[in-house]
């Protein structure tokens, strides 16, 4: 461990930055001395309304400089803070909020009021403080009480092996659990994303995925590379081929369904946008079919992240490695990045024998140190010092790692393993198929059956007998799902993942 921290490492980027722009907003701009000189204030301003030494603090907000600045004050305070998903429902922040014990909820008051004001009343209503980002009826206005703040400078309160961070999971296969990362952790991710994800000097990055989940990792390796970051609170493929044009940005980063309606916007309005770099990419896997059409429609920018909030990165895949001729590149999710290590692993843990599939296992600085106050679980996930992420992988001989499913997400089928994901692929190389997704259903005769749910290409029409034949003759009988039912869309997780568990349990009822 370095001792770094995450607030220190802001800091540090913005006193560097001096009078230049480093932070956009739909408000206005912050230069790197404006936003330190509004962070001192913040300080002030959270230790008043929370009254704690090191404030426990929730936010639900779009994303927005001062929303991010509030993060890294609870950090710089000693603090520790949870995002809660601007997308989730009442209950699902309820339940957030109820696990992670914030003593402060700091709210954007721009959301639907439907919203907030439940939330507000339920959390008050447990003893918490309710704030807001500007003046509300809901709480506190933080700006006013920032704002009468005397602007000195503070020590920062952070040490790097304390909790800073509650991240919690996607839950694509399971209840989202709290993730604890410490203040060190989270620095350590920072560094590794400056140094290996290819932020170039000076980067315009576009924020346009939520800051609460893996839109946030990358402002601070941007202010670190001496970048600016444009927050864009309202992102739709529209605002973000709009901001990415008139802004002239140089990167951004986008989950697979928003980079695929990204590339479709792009494809039909015949713009070019020659500033862009980088669009990095991850959180959920990509067609290779859908790969390629983006790199033909952006160019050879696309860079694939993978982690988990137990660990990010963990594996990239650059531009670089995209070679026409080697396929299972295109099915990769790259090499270990930086100083992380990885192993595949079998289910008593020894080494899985070359190219086969096994638990991929991960080893680095920016590891979680284990679930919120869940001993048991984090005991599992970090077995003999390696996060075991629950991703089934093969490695390849040029060390490029191929993902195949989750190990929930693994189908045992008349006692044959089938991965999802392969079954995927393959689903979605078929002409008449634009995407894909693979279950297991619980089937007297097989144990579980192989289950699919395809969405057709627009104008295409394909049965479901000729695609069962489509899979058998390329992955095997045993392979081939058993039944598929056909959608207009795929139903998506509140972060924009492929819900299983609902396509599951419909396939189940029918
Ligand atoms: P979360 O913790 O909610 O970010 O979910 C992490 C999970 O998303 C990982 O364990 C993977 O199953 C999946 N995932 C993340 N990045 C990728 C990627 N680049 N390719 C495929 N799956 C990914």
């Amino acid at each position: 461990m370095s001792g770094e921290t995450y607030a220190g490492l802001v800091v540090q980027a913005l006193r560097g930055a001096a009078d230049r722009v480093v932070l956009v907003g739909e408000d206005g701009t912050w230069s790197g001395q404006a936003a330190c000189a509004w962070l001192w204030r913040l300080l002030g301003a959270l230790r008043q309304c929370a009254s704690e030494h090191k404030p426990a603090v929730a936010i639900l907000s779009h994303n927005r400089p001062d929303a991010w600045l509030a993060q890294v004050a609870t950090m710089a305070a000693g603090g520790r803070i949870t995002w809660l998903h601007p997308r989730g429902s009442v209950a699902d922040h309820l339940a957030v909020l109820n696990g992670s014990a914030p003593r402060l909820l700091l709210l954007d008051p721009s959301f639907s009021p439907a919203v907030i004001e439940p939330l507000a009343e339920r959390f008050r209503a447990t003893g918490g403080v309710v704030a807001s980002l500007g003046a509300s009826g809901l709480g506190s206005d933080l700006h006013a009480l920032a704002g009468a703040q005397p602007e000195c400078e503070m020590e920062l309160q952070c040490v790097p092996d304390e909790v800073g961070l509650l991240a919690y999971t996607g839950g694509t296969t399971g209840g989202p659990k709290a993730v604890a990362r410490t203040h060190g952790q989270w620095a350590a991710m920072a560094r590794i994303i400056a140094d290996h994800c290819e932020v170039g000097e000076g980067s315009r990055f576009l924020a346009a995925s939520p800051l609460s989940h893996v839109g946030g990792t990358m402002v601070l390796p941007v202010l670190l590379k001496g970048g600016c970051v444009r927050m864009l609170a309202a992102p739709s493929a529209e605002s973000i081929l709009e901001a990415l044009d008139s802004w002239a940005a140089t990167s951004t980063l986008l989950v697979p369904t928003a980079l695929d309606a990204l590339v479709s916007h792009v494809r039909d309005s015949g713009l070019r946008l020659p500033a862009l770099r980088r669009v990095y990419y991850g959180g959920a896997p990509i067609a290779p079919a859908r790969l390629r059409r983006a790199c033909e429609v952006l160019g050879p920018v696309l860079f694939q992240v993978y982690g988990q909030a137990e660990g990010f990165p963990i594996c990239v895949l650059p531009p670089s490695a995209l070679d026409p001729s080697i396929e299972h590149r295109w099915r990769s999710c790259g090499r270990p990045v930086g100083s992380t290590e990885i192993r595949i692993a079998t289910t008593d843990g020894a080494e899985a024998a070359p190219g086969t599939v096994g638990e991929l296992l991960a080893r680095g600085p920016q590891v979680m140190t284990g679930y919120w106050k869940r001993e048991d679980a984090s005991r599992l996930a970090l077995q003999g010092g390696w996060l075991h992420t629950g991703d089934l992988a093969r490695l390849h001989d040029d060390g490029f790692v191929e993902l195949v499913g989750r190990t929930r997400d693994m189908i045992i089928s008349g006692g044959f393993n089938v991965y999802a994901r392969d079954v995927e692929t393959t689903l979605e190389a078929h002409p008449a198929i634009e995407a894909a997704a693979v279950f297991g259903v619980a089937d007297p005769k097989w144990g579980e059956a192989v289950t699919a749910c395809v969405v057709l290409r627009p104008g295409c029409v394909a049965t479901e007998a000729e695609l069962m034949v489509w899979v058998r003759q390329q992955r095997g009988a045993y392979q081939a799902p058993k039944r598929i039912g056909f959608a207009a869309v795929l139903p998506l997780t509140s972060v924009g993942k492929v819900d299983k568990r609902a396509l599951a349990t419909r396939a189940g009822q029918t």
